[in-house]
């Protein structure tokens, strides 16, 4: 042992520089180094073992702070670096820095690198055993970072009553690449299993463990090291990091390992008698490195910003606290063989020097009993006797494994001691178990949980299932409950339709014999209808004929006249008395003539008259005609429906047929149930046999019941069947008798309507037949008088003849004569009918120019059909035209973009193959070796080699 036992915690104080964002936002840079040992915070100075500015290199650092540890470890000591200090004030840079630069590494792999250089260069007779472990603590959960399963691991405490993380996994390492492929494992399962690192290293503590175990071969010497590098949570507090809600609570609880740290800390500085170190698993574990068994260094990490500057004068003051910390450190030795035969002869040499020391006390003590007086030169010693004891103790304490526990302040005697001891080692076995069955409990407590929300859900499920079921039951019963009344309704409106079908049957035969009457009728109307018709083409006929006659006798006559005209016109023969005479007879005639034309003229308007209401009538005959097509077409449309109806009424029938068997059934069970049940009563209380034969006996006779039920509800049905077809029948008759009915008074309706017409029609006719009885009498009257007026103009013209030849005679006789008023007459006569002549011709010609216009009007107006279809036709095309030409459009503005498209990407293609740097390299894809980067598949393939040979890294 060349050490001291006692040795206080080693405190290093590491500045960082002011980082970026702080340098931006011009910070001040606060501490103020006033020696190797003592930096001041606005004025306030702060003593270490050793403090770090801004610009001290990683390897200044590791040879201050943490070189000799390496030493310690190797020769048996245990060893513990911690980094203490606010999120990014550099703890990380300090324990791990970037692990694979040789400039910028940190304290971890410069120690695993020296340990192993360490141990090439000592005797070959020593044997390493080397092992790590890597575990990160967070929310008081320890988690193994070497195998992820492992996340809530306990801590126990070994046959020497030292702290251990139990079951975490230890990997044998014989190369400082394989411990530092450990620590990149470790690291990576850590960034899997988080989503923001920063915020989480900001949070838990990581802790890697180096355990070291030496044999002398030679010696059997046996020496174990432990050294655990703590990378610890941020430190500050709670208020600046902002967190709030169940961040807050985490916080927290990291501050609680962190406070609980600064307890144990703040206990050991006080020297007090109970140090907490069980209020986290943090401080179990660190428990020898903390006031125990440890050489251990403290490197405090801090801010040179003034922003920072309360949190760095705290972290500062827990750094000093823990400065006055002692531990007392010891070898780890096993002895060999030898060593404890030795020890075992100068434990047995204290032994008899205390046996005599114990006779001669007893000696003494009986002398004193005896009232002797013992001389001061006879009287135990002590001095010496302790002397001799602490001579012999002083060898067996130097070989002391751990220092016994004791406890300060109570005096105990040995025995005492001994069973407290193992009292308390008890007490703390059972704590641990304890510990391992909360662990347990609490994983339970979570499964069971787990189990209970899914039983939860799935009795809500079922719940929700069951409250279904209830409504579909609910609605079903409803419907059987509104299809049964629907029945009685049924039922109800049926009789109501029987009775009316009475009523209505007789009403239908009455209206039939009514209609029979009328149709009689009818027939006798018709026709007399037809015999009028008969003679109102007879008198047409005739009046035709008559009107024939007329003019042919005028034309007759007239053409007499133009004769008669034509012979006293070119005769010069004068005579005065006959003169007169025809004047007279020629106004009386033209009078006549005149009337006979007026006469005439109303004869004809009267003929059209007749010829129009003739026409009127047959239009009305076909629209009455027509309205009754429309009628029996409404009839069948009307049929139809009812049969749609009736096929409706016969399906609700079913389906009330079918729940009422449902019901039926249901019943059954009912009954059947409630028979099982009282059975079974029966069967408890009395006897089996009793009750299987009453069993047997009331099924027998629920079997008979049931039958007999059954056939009755079956004939009742049948029955209510055979009922429901008669009604539907009946209805079905009635509705027709009904719409017959219906369609009866309508045409006899529309028969009255058609014989009030008709002898409308008749008593025009008849009151026409009058007239024209009036006028044929007028016509004869007028005939006559014509044929009278044609005898006297005949026995005139005779007379006139017989005049003109007398007077022929006469002039022919005489010679000289005179012509006087006949030349004034025929003057008349020319012009009277060069002026009839001229009208007939105007007549004439405008009834031509009427015909032709009306001949015209229709072509005319086909014309105009034609150009306005023309017309819509050419709209309708240009509509299309239009409508295709912005499809073309659109269509070549689409072509174009594509084209436009094609250009811009193949531009985009050339320019790419001119410029192109990197190719992107997607995930799942090798990288293809591009002939002017041959480079980057090769490399990509060198990485892919393993770079590190493990060797014989057998995990435990
Ligand atoms: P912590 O682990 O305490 O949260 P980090 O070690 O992650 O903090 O440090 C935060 C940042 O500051 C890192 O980017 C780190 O590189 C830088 N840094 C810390 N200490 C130093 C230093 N001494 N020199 C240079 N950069 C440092
Ligand atoms: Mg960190």
């Amino acid at each position: 042992m060349v050490d001291p036992a006692e040795c206080t915690i080693k405190v290093m104080c590491r500045f960082r520089p002011l980082n970026k964002s702080e340098v931006e936002r011009g910070d001040k840079y606060i501490p103020k180094f006033t020696g190797e040992d003592q930096v001041s915070i606005s004025g306030k100075p702060f003593m270490f073992d050793r403090v770090f500015g801004s610009n001290t290199t990683q390897e200044q650092m590791y040879k201050a702070s943490a070189q000799k540890i390496v030493k310690d470890v190797l020769d048996g000591y245990n060893g513990t670096i911690f980094a203490f200090g606010q999120t990014s004030s550099g703890k990380t840079h300090t324990m791990e820095g970037s692990l694979h630069d040789p400039d910028g590494m940190g304290i971890i792999p410069r120690i695993v690198q020296d340990i192993f250089n360490y141990i090439y260069s000592m005797d070959e007779n020593l044997e390493f055993h080397i092992k790590v472990s890597y575990f990160e603590i967070y929310l008081d959960r320890i988690k193994d970072l070497l195998d992820v399963t492992k996340n809530n691991l306990s801590v126990h405490e070994d046959k020497n009553r030292v702290p251990y993380v139990k079951g975490c996994t230890e990997r044998f390492v014989c190369s400082p690449d394989e411990v530092m492929d450990t620590i990149d494992e470790g690291k990576s399962n850590r960034h899997v299993a988080v989503t923001n690192m920063n915020e989480h290293s900001s949070r838990s503590h990581s802790i890697f463990q180096i355990n070291v175990k030496q044999e002398n071969t030679a010696t059997e010497q046996k020496l174990s090291g432990k050294l655990y590098l703590v990378d610890l949570a941020g430190s500050e507090k709670v208020g600046k990091t902002g967190a709030e809600g169940a961040v807050l609570e985490e916080a927290k609880n990291i501050n609680k390992s962190l406070s609980a740290l600064g307890n144990v800390i703040s206990a050991l500085a006080e020297g007090s008698t109970y140090v907490p170190y069980r209020d986290s698993k943090m401080t179990r574990i660190l428990q020898d490195s903390l006031g125990g068994n440890c050489r251990t260094t403290m490197v405090i990490c801090a801010s040179p910003s003034a922003y920072n500057e309360a949190e760095t004068k705290s972290t500062l003051m827990f750094g000093q606290r823990a400065k006055t910390i002692k531990n007392t450190v010891s070898l780890n030795v096993e002895l060999t063989a030898e060593q404890w035969k030795k020890k075992y002869e100068r434990e047995k040499a204290k032994n008899t020097t205390l046996r005599s020391t114990v006779t001669w006390l007893e000696n003494e003590l009986n002398r004193w009993r005896n009232g002797e007086s013992v001389p001061v030169e006879e009287q135990f010693d002590k001095e010496k006797a302790n002397a001799e004891v602490q001579a012999l103790d002083n060898v067996v304490n130097n070989e002391k494994m751990t220092p016994s526990p004791s406890i300060p302040g109570v005096k105990l005697t040995d025995a005492e001691k001994e069973k407290c001891e193992a009292e308390l080692s008890k007490l703390y076995k059972q704590l641990d178990d304890k510990d391992d069955e909360i662990n347990q409990q609490s994983q339970l407590a979570e499964k069971l949980k787990q189990q209970m929300l899914d039983q939860e859900e799935l009795l809500a499920s079922s719940r929700r299932d069951h409250d279904n079921l209830q409504v579909e039951l609910n609605r079903l019963q409803s419907e059987n409950e509104a299809s049964k009344e629907e029945v009685k309704e049924v039922l109800q409106a049926l009789e109501e339709l029987a009775v009316n079908y009475d009523q209505k049957s007789q009403e239908v035969e009455n209206k039939t014999k009514e209609f029979e009457a009328l149709s009689e009728e009818l027939n006798q109307k018709s026709s007399i209808l037809v015999s009028i018709d008969s003679e109102l083409q007879k008198l047409k006929e005739m009046t035709n004929h008559q009107k024939k006659r007329v003019t042919e006798m005028m034309s007759s006559l007239l053409k007499d006249l133009v004769e008669i005209g034509i012979a006293v016109g070119s005769n010069d023969i004068k005579q005065h008395e006959g003169s007169g005479l025809i004047d007279e007879e020629f106004t009386v005639a033209r009078l006549y003539i005149s009337k006979m034309k007026s006469e005439v003229k109303t004869m004809v308007k009267r003929s059209k008259q007749l010829e129009s209401t003739q026409a009127e009538s047959n239009q009305k005959m076909d629209e009455n005609e027509k309205e009754l097509a429309a009628c029996q077409l409404r009839i069948s449309q009307h049929e139809a429906k009812i049969k749609s109806l009736t096929e409706y009424l016969q399906n609700v029938e079913q389906k009330k047929r079918q729940l009422e068997e449902n019901v039926d059934s249901l019943n059954e069970e009912l009954v059947k149930i409630s028979t099982q049940e009282k059975v079974q009563a029966m069967e408890k209380e009395n006897e089996v046999q009793t009750a299987t034969e009453v069993k047997e006996a009331v099924e027998h006779q629920i079997q008979s019941h049931r039958e007999a039920h059954q056939k009755q509800i079956s004939s009742l049905r049948d029955e209510l069947d055979s009922k429901e077809k008669l009604i539907t029948e009946l209805q079905d008759l009635n509705q027709e008798i009904v719409l017959e009915q219906k369609r009866l008074r309508v045409e006899h309706e529309k028969l009255k309507s058609t014989d009030q017409e008709k002898s409308r029609k008749l008593h025009e006719l008849t009151v026409m037949q009058d007239r024209r009885e009036q006028a044929r009498q007028d016509l004869k009257g007028l005939e006559e008088t014509v044929a009278k007026e044609l005898q006297t103009l005949h026995n005139l013209r005779k007379l006139f003849v017989q005049d003109l030849a007398t007077r022929v005679k006469k002039s022919a006789e005489m010679d000289s004569d005179d012509t006087g008023g006949s030349a004034a007459q025929k003057q008349k006569i020319s012009f009277l009918e060069n002026n009839l002549e001229q009208l007939t011709k105007v007549h004439k010609q405008l009834v031509r120019d009427n015909a032709d216009l009306r001949c015209e009007l229709p072509k005319l107006e086909k014309r105009l059909r034609a150009t306005a279809e023309r017309v819509k036709a050419l709209e309708s095309a240009l509509k299309e035209a239009k409508e295709n030409a912005a499809r073309d459009r659109k269509r070549y503005q689409l072509e174009v973009d594509r084209i436009k498209e094609a250009v811009r990407a193949k531009n985009m293609a050339r320019r790419g193959h001119s410029a192109q740097i990197a190719k992107p390299i997607r995930p799942g894809q090798p990288p293809v070796a591009s002939p002017t980067h041959p480079n980057v598949n090769r490399s990509g393939l060198f990485n892919n080699q393993p770079t590190a040979i493990r060797g014989g890294g057998a995990t435990q």
